[in-house]
């Protein structure tokens, strides 16, 4: 396969990063030190794609530091800024998913969450992780919360995907799942099988996996805007708040945007792909409503301010960043994020297996 597009100057992005250091005294120069750039051989002539190979290599290598120094915060630091941008650079290579250090660099930071997930006990506010594409999981003291959690697949890579043990993992120490709609990106059968063999519940729009054996043991909410319903978790003991918004993406996909209201009285709404301007007709009115602690959109939906001011949340994480099924050009940069949510919210922006602790 052509991996020809992407040709980031590595050069020039470590003399950014010594300009930074120099700029501020305190700070990275250790850093820098620290970056290993992998060995290459005497030349890469006639082999384009294992220069490039090298040079994704490299770049993730600079990142993991930063990123680890630097974790998500509303005020970000120009460093985590600029690891960002790298990221976009490394993802923006058409043969991303093929590249042995953007799959490593997926597997790890997805296992380094888990290994969180399996030791994290929250005592107040709510801790969330960001996996890949929309997968996110949110936990308060009481219940742990899955939103859109797939393996990969949807990458166009099997070497890409988590391996399914980590998904059994991941759904041990999970309470239940939403899945916003049925393109793979956002539904994986396998996983939502994990979910209800553990005899958690998994809730979806009406049409997913319709005629299928599945489709019969997943719950179907009402899609009703502002009504809250009880969800019973029956390994919990407890019934869960739930507001199932009648949300879309383009005119005829059904696209559950789901508000939890956890038993802490703490509030997430995932918004899946929603991406129908009609829905405004809701999304305008959700703050009059119910109060909206962290607000996680596709970062590419339909106008993100009105969408933002709908909602008027405490935090917007957004999502759905370097979905490397798509092509480039709707593969959204997290770059993007800085400037099409440069809404009057606060907002955090995270790659994949970063997490966040939010209190009020
Ligand atoms: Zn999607």
């Amino acid at each position: 396969m052509g991996h020809k597009k992407n040709s980031f100057p590595l050069l020039a992005v470590i003399c950014m990063l010594v300009a930074t250091s120099c700029n501020n005294k305190t700070d990275t120069s250790e850093d820098v030190a620290a970056f290993i750039i992998p060995e290459a051989p005497a030349n890469f002539f006639g082999k384009p794609d294992e220069y490039l190979d090298w040079q994704s290599a490299s770049l993730l290598n600079i990142v993991r530091p930063i990123l680890l120094k630097y974790p998500p915060q509303v005020d970000e630091p120009k460093d985590r800024q600029m690891a960002m941008v790298l990221l976009d650079a490394v993802f923006h290579d058409e043969g991303a998913p093929h590249r042995s250090s953007v799959q490593n660099f997926h597997h790890q930071q997805i296992v380094t969450a888990l290994d969180e997930i399996e030791r994290t006990e929250v005592s107040s506010g709510m801790k969330i992780w960001k996996l890949y594409d929309m997968g996110i999981i949110v936990r308060t003291k009481s219940i742990t919360v899955a939103f859109d959690v797939t393996r990969g697949y949807s990458s166009g890579s099997e070497d890409f995907a988590l391996a399914d043990d980590v998904l059994q993992k991941l759904s041990d120490h999970c309470d239940l799942l939403f899945i916003s709609h049925y393109h793979r990106d956002h539904a994986d059968e396998v996983v939502a099988r994990m979910f209800l063999d553990r005899g958690k519940p998994v809730v979806t729009p009406p049409d997913i996996w319709a005629g299928k054996e599945t489709h019969d043991s997943i719950t179907h909410l009402e899609r009703k805007a502002h009504e809250i319903q009880k969800l019973r978790l029956d390994n919990k003991q407890l019934d869960l708040e739930v507001v199932v918004y009648p949300g879309h993406q383009g005119a005829d996909i059904l696209n559950n945007v789901v508000l939890v209201i956890t038993p802490e009285g703490y509030s997430v709404c995932h918004t899946g792909d929603q991406s129908l301007g009609d829905d405004f007709s809701w999304i305008d009115k959700v703050a009059e409503h119910h109060k909206v602690d962290v607000l996680i959109p596709n970062c590419w939906t339909t106008d993100p301010l009105r969408s933002a001011k709908g909602y008027a949340p405490n935090l917007i994480i957004p999502a759905h960043e370097n979905e490397l099924g798509h092509t480039i050009d709707h593969r959204e940069a997290y770059a993007l994020d800085y400037s099409r949510w440069d809404v009057p919210f606060n907002k955090i922006i995270m790659t994949w297996g970063e997490s966040f602790h939010y209190n009020r």
